[in-house]
């Protein structure tokens, strides 16, 4: 009687490591389409894995230790899909590795004691599943002929499933070689289909957390060979005058931005209240941008990547890097991705910085965390003792899906559809987008309201730019188009202001008059560095001060856009306002 008791709560121990470890499984199940694939992709290979670490012993209760860390990490793994309906990737353990968990503010806040309980929870099963174990002195059935063929069975499997992944990246390895010549890296990150094993297993705990961790060295790899090429890349900056008071430098690189919605613009909606009642942002109404793709369009802000250079990667280094030669402690704040296709070009500059702080885990695709988690970490860096200061922070802004970049308290117009994961392409959901989207402006008024307060309550020379990346379309007029690439002005046009602190306007009073004169003239995106540079006094050798719309000698330019078309004569259509097609 005493002995079967025993065995029962063995076998009930076992059960509760293994529901544990197939907790995330479990979860999944709830939303799979297919039976069948949710078994053979998330539950068989757990079970397989499973079993074959148990085999790897004699004794159960030496081989039930292995099972440990992947117990420990399934709550993990659960949180996070529970959070965030997506399994653990390569962007979630880049986030989880390159960020400091206390400044990723939110992430497991508030989750210590449970975390500490759930340790010593699965740890009081381990020890007593294997105490059982042993003291019922356990042995597997070794000389068992169907226990020997059918581990036997488990390990040609489980091998034969290994070489399959290992001939997956040996095949891409062929395919698309990292190399450090530029091209070459490109493709591997720009088109950088995942090897199948991804697509099967993305979704299979512990293996898809493996597989991140193997495509976040491949990424991170192939971003590190192409930063070598413009380690050594120098632009000669300095700062031209001798400042005694503090200065902080903020670019802010806006998502999705269009001029037309801001209140400040005129728009008829009160989207913009906080920052029109500062009554000294300047707002740039006529700016464009010659591309309409993130991975595009910001690193022609930032660096001096010309407009028709359709080339992925530049060999030079950005504003970051011309900022630190000056003597400037640079820092780059992102609630965007650090890793995959969209986000590598951006992330190469990004790297450049001397504090590189990802905040949210989650990406565009998913709610995840709103731009505010921006503000704690911007004050944090404002309370550092440093003299001079560059701040890049690269938002999710307006980013489809509208609706999930803003919290309740902000959904103003209404119906928004929050919450309803609306598509972007259905035109019937055209006054929530509108709506949304006009919410999701609303919103990065009260974060810029909130950064510029925050430089304000400084003694600082301080300026801070906000330039979009790009436009957005949503079903515009009688036009059918949402979303942005589609090569129409709305598209191109995009939001930028300005604003400075006292001491800045009483250093510069010459820049302010000139970016108030500015504010009329027809801009582009390519002309941010230029100003940022000149705002700070930065001079080069190859500097062009008529690039800067801070600066007396500005003169506007024709605006080429990536299509090679100039955007103001070029030919556009009634109903999209659509330019024509690339050279
Ligand atoms: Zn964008």
């Amino acid at each position: 009687m005493k002995k079967s008791s025993a065995d029962l709560k063995l076998i009930a121990l076992v059960i509760a490591i293994l529901l544990l470890i197939l907790s995330p499984q479990l979860l999944l199940l709830a939303t799979t389409k297919s039976y069948l694939d949710w078994f053979r992709y998330c539950v068989l290979p757990t079970l397989l894995l499973s079993t074959l670490l148990l085999s790897f012993s004699k004794y159960p209760h030496r081989s039930l230790w292995l099972l440990f860390p992947i117990a420990l990490m399934a709550p993990q793994e659960l949180f996070y899909l529970s959070t965030y309906q997506k399994s653990t990737d390569a962007h979630a353990l880049a986030i989880v590795l390159e960020t400091d968990i206390s400044e990723a503010s939110g992430y497991l806040s508030g989750l210590g004691w449970l975390i500490i309980g759930g340790i010593m929870a699965i740890m009081a099963i381990f020890f007593a599943a294997t105490g059982v174990s042993k003291q019922r002195q356990h042995v597997w059935p070794q000389g068992d002929r169907w226990f020997k063929s059918s581990r036997l069975l488990i390990w040609v499997l489980v091998g034969a499933g290994l070489l399959f992944v290992v001939n997956e990246e040996r095949q891409y390895a062929i395919a698309y070689p990292v190399v450090e010549k530029n091209n070459a890296a490109e493709t591997a990150l720009s088109r950088r289909a995942l090897p199948e094993s991804y697509n099967m297993f993305y979704q299979s705990y512990p293996l898809n957390v493996l597989l991140a961790f193997n495509e976040y060295r491949v990424q991170k790899q192939t971003l590190r060979n192409i930063a070598k090429s413009s380690e050594d890349f120098k632009f000669g900056a300095a700062q031209t005058s001798t400042l005694s008071e503090r200065q902080i430098y903020v670019l802010v690189i806006g998502e999705t931005l269009r001029p037309d919605r801001l209140q400040l613009n005129g728009y008829s909606r009160a989207t913009t209240p906080r920052l029109a009642g500062l009554g000294d942002v300047i707002s740039f109404r006529d700016m464009v941008s010659p591309w309409a793709w993130t991975r595009m369009s910001v690193p022609v802000i930032i660096s001096r990547k010309g407009s028709t250079d359709a080339s992925y990667f530049f060999a030079e280094k950005s504003v970051v890097g011309a900022f630190a030669e000056a003597g400037f402690r640079t820092y780059w704040l992102s609630t965007q991705s650090p890793l995959g296709v969209h986000d590598s070009s951006v992330a190469l500059h990004a790297n450049e910085a001397d504090e590189v702080t990802y905040l949210n885990p989650v990406g565009y695709k998913k709610e995840g965390y709103y731009d505010e988690v921006i503000l704690p970490a911007f004050e944090r860096i404002l309370q550092r003792p440093e003299q001079k200061q560059l701040i890049v922070i690269h938002t999710l802004g307006s980013h489809f899906s509208y609706a999930d970049r803003y919290p309740a308290n902000f959904d103003l117009f209404q119906p928004s559809g929050k919450g309803l994961q609306l598509g972007m392409h259905d035109k019937a959901n055209k006054t929530q987008l509108n709506n949304a989207y006009d919410n999701s402006v609303a919103y990065t008024d009260y974060l810029m309201f909130n950064l510029i307060g925050q430089l304000q309550k400084q003694q600082a020379i301080a300026s801070l730019l906000l330039v979009s990346d790009h436009g957005e379309n949503i079903f515009d007029g009688d036009c059918e188009k949402s979303g942005h690439g589609h090569n129409t002005e709305l598209d191109y046009r995009v939001a930028a202001l300005w604003w400075g602190s006292e001491l800045f306007q009483q250093a510069n009073p010459a820049q302010v008059s000139q970016l108030k004169r500015s504010a009329r003239m027809p801009l582009m995106t390519t002309q941010t560095f230029h100003t940022m540079l000149d705002l700070a006094q930065i001079s080069y050798p190859s500097e062009q001060k008529a690039m800067s719309f801070a600066s007396k000698q500005f003169r506007p330019l024709p605006r080429i856009l990536s299509s090679g078309h100039d955007f103001d004569l070029a030919a556009k259509d009634k109903v999209c306002r659509a330019l024509p097609a690339a050279k």
